[in-house]
């Protein structure tokens, strides 16, 4: 391995700008120092080191860079008699290649020429072109439109525990949005899942220490690649509370809430390193905001997971709860529905202002198609603002916030229009109302100024409208005056020298030049005026003392606007960054209005209805569906829809039935609903009362938990520990087959008692599915334990799954049949039902035990089924042919059936 660190004796030909074959007299290029030099002090990030067009990697970072972007990885000069790898990518389409790196988890440390390369030379010898690292470009950083998913959130999170209490802190660096949170340790791994940040900071000594920080690094074992070490030093609170203070121009931050010592921690340590990556250049941020969990449901990881929240277990968006439900319009207003859905809130009164809204749009459909349509061209004015904020931006930003806000007028307009059916908005979309603001200053001001279509960057010049600027349009008339003069030269110099075929051209080495063929060329001693440049094959070229002149004027005119327009473009970056907070409430309100509306025509599309959420215990849902499934289902298939009605006196449903019969999918709609509902949507159902859940458990699934070396049984005991332990009459709880993991009795037995538990001790709302049919007894003992069963019909041997709860207990497991729709081989479904015939008779007598005494051999009963067969239908046919009816007794008769009847069972005819 090449280490690019100490040591710098080179001794052979290392990279060098002018790529001399000189030896630097310490052995080693002054590039290459100048290289190593940077890449010290970067060491965790690939260094992207700009040489002229391209971005080079030396070193293990050309070599990682290569593997995960495929290109080719050559060598350049030697280190330590070694070659040095390098690869490298164009400058012009490094946002690409930055993008693939950045979301592979890399971090990237962009080091540009901070100087023209032609001071360099001057100031001679073996001067390099001055670099330095302008910034780091880490996943959880990044800010660009190319390199950020639209309809996602970027987090970057920082955690760290100080004396058993954990602070979490997390910014949307691409939309300001700054939050922190106080946590137990075992809050944290649900934490980090619902906000899911794409980086975490956490104190390099939690990484290093075996033990001492265990508990607390086991619970970033599923965040492991998205850990980003930084000194422990920099989690001071007291360090972070004065720096935090300064960033706002405050005293003290006690008017953004009493933040505890770790979650100020956390917050400095992450604002640090945002000036770290940044160069100084902090993005600007929103004041830092508590969250507070008793004031959202709060779902942990697991079930997170396990109902596919806002992905599959896959691992994709698609087929999530967060994929069918998303009908906005907006970039700003998706992120703003995965907020919501990760963090339902627990007030009803909140829930209720927010059905409200949504209500409104599912109502008037003539506003809702208007507005949507309008949201449809609003750019994502939260992304523009936070490029302005760290001098990102470009030209195309202030066009984006122009057009947001000229789309914001029209959406207030038509809120303020009256419905004929509507009186007055709802309190929320009155508060979105006064969010959006009026702007009609600033749009014209950007409309005056700036091109429709402005190029990306303000360097490329060209995107100021004329009219706006009188010293720009003069300068801009100058240029093309100039331009239109030397066009005119070609005409004169062909009549002055009677050469018709005499052009003008320009190129970048001689900027601009008379060309004419070398016949021509000869007799142009004849005009003193052409200076001769250049000689080519078949073409000659001159250049005159005016067409320099007005080079130079063309030239300085162009250079003067250009300079100009940069500073129109920062005039108008300052005006609307002066405005920075109404621009923002703006961008806040159509998120929300994006995405009540999106809602509602979701309730309509789906035949949903608006729920009730209310202070008390109840859960009633009537003709409920699960909206994934019933989204999902191609074959036309209808949904079977089914009530969950709950109250304090039944609030313990067990439910039994065969597998495959639909009780996974009831227990999982009931808790989907129930997050639907309090994160302000209609619901599946055609009508649904739920009393507000404060926290949803869920032990559904049976993964091994392989990361972290535990087994289906371990995984399935700690969350079901987990629930034991916290579970309220206010949580929802959904153990779906616990058990299962274990030898029978084991498992019956823990199911047995997790039920009298969740019972006599939580007092929680409980679906509970399982298998073992012997919980059923429970229901004599347990008052608020009813049991349910899905219906089945058998039907010639078939049973169909209606798909239908209805109270009771199922009476078989049709796991047999379960196993021969799926194709077992007959074989093996004929000897499970013998097995099974003798374990329930077992069972009854008591005497399991003997079970594989019991049983004939399954060769033999392979026999039996094969050749057995005929040979058994010819002792019973050869028995029937002695028969003479009419000689024999009753007795005799019946002792005969008695024996045709056991020989048939033997031979397992039956
Ligand atoms: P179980 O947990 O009882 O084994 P599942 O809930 O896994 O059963 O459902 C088995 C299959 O039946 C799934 O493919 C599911 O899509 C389908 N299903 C379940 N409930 C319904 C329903 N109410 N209407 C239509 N299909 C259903
Ligand atoms: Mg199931």
């Amino acid at each position: 391995m090449i280490e690019p660190k100490d040591n710098y004796a080179v001794t052979a030909d290392p990279m060098n700008e002018k790529k001399s074959k000189k030896i630097a007299p310490l052995g080693v290029t002054p590039m290459l120092a100048q290289y190593l030099e940077i890449k010290r002090e970067h060491i965790g990030s690939l260094l992207f080191y700009r040489m002229g067009d391209f971005y080079e990697l030396f070193f293990e970072d050309a070599i990682e860079a290569a593997h995960a972007l495929d290109i080719t990885l050559t060598k350049r000069g030697k280190h330590k008699n070694q070659d040095i790898p390098m690869c490298g990518v164009p400058f012009h389409a490094a946002d690409t290649y930055l993008g693939r790196l950045i979301r592979k988890g890399f971090k990237v440390a962009i080091c540009e020429q901070i100087e023209d390369p032609a001071d360099a030379r001057k100031r001679g010898g073996k001067s390099v072109v001055k670099r330095a690292v302008v910034r780091v470009i880490t996943p959880g950083t990044v800010t660009e439109e190319t390199l950020l998913e639209a309809r996602r959130n970027n987090f970057l999170a920082s955690v760290v525990e100080i004396q058993e209490s954990v602070g979490m802190a997390w910014v949307d660096v691409s939309t300001g949005s700054f939050q922190t949170e106080a946590l137990s340790l075992n809050q944290l791994g649900g934490a980090l899942a619902r906000v899911a940040p794409t980086e975490i900071l956490v104190p390099d000594r939690v990484l290093e220490t075996r033990n001492g920080c265990g508990d607390f690094a086991s619970q970033l074992t599923d965040c492991r690649d998205r850990l980003t070490s930084i000194p422990s030093s920099r989690f001071d609170s007291a360090n972070s509370e004065k720096r935090l203070a300064e960033l706002y121009g405050v005293n003290s931050l006690d008017s953004y809430g009493s933040f505890s010592r770790a979650e100020l921690a956390a917050a400095g340590a992450l604002v640090d390193y945002l000036e770290l990556t940044q160069l100084g250049k902090i993005p600007r941020l929103l004041p830092p905001k508590q969250w507070k969990n008793s004031e959202t449901l709060e779902v942990d990881n697991a079930t997170r997971i396990n109902l596919e929240l806002v992905r599959t277990v896959a691992g994709e968006r698609k087929g999530s709860l967060l994929d069918i439900m998303d009908r906005t319009v907006t970039g700003g207003g998706s992120r703003l529905l995965a907020t919501r859905l990760n963090a339902p809130p627990t007030d009803p009164n909140i829930i209720k202002e927010r059905l409200e809204s949504v209500d409104y749009f599912f109502e008037s459909e003539r506003q809702r198609l208007c507005i949507r349509n309008t949201l449809k061209s609003v750019p994502d004015i939260e992304r523009s603002l936070s490029r302005l904020s760290v001098d990102r931006a470009g030209p195309r930003d202030l066009i984006a916030i122009r057009n947001a806000l000229l789309a914001t007028a029209s959406i207030r307009a038509q809120l303020n229009k009256l419905d004929g059916k509507l009186t007055g908005l709802p309190t929320e979309l009155e508060k979105n109302v006064t969010f959006l603001g009026c702007h009609d200053e600033l749009v014209m001001l950007l409309t005056r100024a700036l091109i429709d279509e402005p190029p990306m960057f303000a360097r490329e010049g060209g995107f100021i409208k004329s009219g706006y600027d009188m010293e720009l349009d003069r300068l801009r008339s100058l240029r093309d005056e100039s331009r239109n003069l030397i066009v005119s030269l070609q005409q004169r110099y062909a009549e002055e020298t009677g050469i018709n075929s005499i052009k003008i051209k320009h190129n970048n080495v001689l900027g601009y030049f008379v060309e004419m063929t070398s016949m021509h060329a000869n007799k142009m001693t004849e005009y003193p005026t052409f200076i001769h440049r250049q000689t080519l094959a078949n073409a000659t070229r001159f250049t005159t003392l005016e067409l320099t002149e007005l080079e130079r004027d063309l030239g300085q005119a162009a250079a003067k606007s250009l300079a100009l327009e940069q500073e129109c473009f920062a005039h108008l970056s300052n005006e609307v960054i002066n405005s920075y907070e109404a621009i923002f409430n703006a961008g806040t309100a159509i998120s929300e209005i994006d995405l009540f509306s999106g809602l509602a025509e979701l309730a309509i599309e789906r035949r949903y209805v608006r729920p009730t959420v209310t202070g008390g215990l109840e859960f009633e849902i009537i003709d409920g569906r699960h909206p994934v499934v019933e989204a999902l289902s191609t074959d036309g298939e209808r949904f079977v829809s089914n009530n969950c009605e709950m109250k304090v006196a039944n609030r313990l449903w067990l439910l039994t039935g065969p597998n495959m019969a639909g009780k996974s999918t009831f227990l999982r709609q009931n808790a989907l609903i129930t997050l639907m509902a309090q994160m302000g949507s209609f619901v599946p159902a055609t009508s649904a009362r739920i009393g507000v859940i404060d926290r949803l458990f869920s032990r559904v699934g049976a993964a091994d938990d392989l990361a972290r070396g535990r087994s289906t049984f371990m995984v399935e005991m700690v969350e079901t520990a987990a629930i034991l332990n916290q579970a309220t009459a206010r949580s929802l709880v959904i153990l779906d087959e616990i058990g299962r993991g274990t030898a029978t009795f084991d498992g019956l037995s823990i199911a047995w008692a997790a039920i009298e538990h969740l019972h006599e001790i939580n007092g929680c709302r409980t679906l509970f599915a399982t298998h073992y049919h012997e919980l059923t007894s429970l229901q004599s003992k347990l008052d608020s334990l009813v049991c349910y069963t899905m219906k089945i019909k058998e039907w010639q041997e078939e049973i169909v799954f209606m798909h239908e709860l209805v109270k009771g207990t199922a009476d078989r497991s049709y796991g047999i049949h379960v196993a021969k729709i799926a194709g077992l081989p007959t074989e093996v479904v004929d000897r499970a039902k013998i097995i099974l015939e003798v374990l329930e008779k077992g069972e009854k007598a008591n005497s399991l035990r003997s079970l594989a005494d019991d049983l004939p051999l399954f060769k033999d009963t392979l026999k039996d089924s094969n050749q057995g067969k005929e040979l058994a239908e010819s002792e019973v046919d050869k028995l029937l042919a002695q028969i003479q009816p009419d000689d024999l007794s009753p007795r005799e008769a019946l002792e005969l059936i008695y024996r045709l009847k056991d020989m048939v069972k033997e031979f397992g005819l039956g």
